[in-house]
């Protein structure tokens, strides 16, 4: 491939991936990708880890994140881009994420306890190991070794997913706050995978918002499905983003490069 492609959509160890950051940048540069941004779930961390990698094997790396967000009790993901992992309005959040996080955790084992399916906090770090930030997918991890369900995706279906038995939703963090800590640390703030807002009223508003940019390019969405935000970006006079949220042996079914930006956004969204 010598097309340019940059997935900027992908999860490490440090947050619900099961790739550490210095594979992930090896697996771009093995199926031919020129560019990557590590976005893990509310932490900074991936990109120190994976830079070393990324420069001896030429991968273009720039900073990413991925922060859950909150607007009327939907669930929001915003990424981050090009922002300066030093920044104290990004650390701070990241702080905020990681408090909001640890309660919540704490409530779903309440949950599963309730119902029977006993998990220990402590299985859990265990199992999460060298993640700065603990989620879901670590919990789904910890009751497939123990027997309870047979993959991630059944203890998320019967479980832990949305409106599940053990699902408890989360305080929340507001949006205009979010974009604003990624604009302080001086990057670039995009509504992550659009493709999945279901209510009409909450698109409407965050399209209104002070966005750079939309992630038009979302894992396996077939090409149809992207246009109608490629048609709202060349609007707006936003940035177009493409990435595969690859998570590794959590997500199987998400290829890394399955989704990519071209030379020209990754070029503006590099801010070289
Ligand atoms: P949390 O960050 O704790 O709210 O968990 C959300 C994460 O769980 C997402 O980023 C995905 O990595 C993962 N996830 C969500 N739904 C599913 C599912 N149905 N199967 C597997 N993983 C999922
Ligand atoms: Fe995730
Ligand atoms: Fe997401
Ligand atoms: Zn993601």
């Amino acid at each position: 491939m010598n097309e340019f492609r940059a997935d900027l959509h992908c999860h490490s160890t440090c947050s619900d991936g099961t790739f550490s950051p210095e594979e992930l940048v090896k697996h771009a540069h093995e199926i031919g990708l020129k560019g990557l941004a590590i976005t893990d779930h509310d932490t900074t961390a991936a990109f120190a880890l994976a830079e070393p990698t990324a420069k001896s094997l030429g991968i273009d790396l720039i900073t990413g994140i991925e922060f859950s967000a909150f607007h009327y009790e939907t669930s929001i993901h915003i990424l981050g881009y090009s922002y300066d992992p030093e920044n104290s309005a990004i650390q701070e959040l990241c702080h905020r994420q990681t408090i909001r996080r640890n309660n919540r955790n704490a409530l779903i084992l309440e949950k599963l306890d309730k119902l029977r399916f006993p998990v220990t906090m402590e299985e859990v770090i265990a199992l999460a190991q060298t993640a700065r930030v603990i989620g879901r997918p670590h919990i789904a991890q910890v009751m497939v070794k123990k027997g309870y369900v047979r993959n991630v995706q059944e203890a998320f279906r019967k479980f832990l997913g949305d409106g599940k038995r053990a699902f408890v939703p989360s305080s929340a963090i507001g949006i205009q706050e979010t974009i604003d800590a990624i604009h302080n640390g001086n990057g670039l703030a995009v509504l992550a995978h659009p493709h999945l807002i279901v209510k009409q009223k909450v698109l409407r508003q965050l399209l209104e918002m002070n966005f750079d940019g939309l992630e038009c390019y979302y894992s396996r969405f077939p090409r149809e499905k992207n246009q109608k935000w490629i048609d709202i970006v060349v609007k707006k006079g936003w940035l177009s983003t493409g990435g595969s949220d690859f998570h590794g042996e959590v997500k199987p079914e998400t290829a890394l490069g399955c989704a990519w930006t071209d030379y020209a956004s990754f070029q503006k969204i590099k801010k070289i």
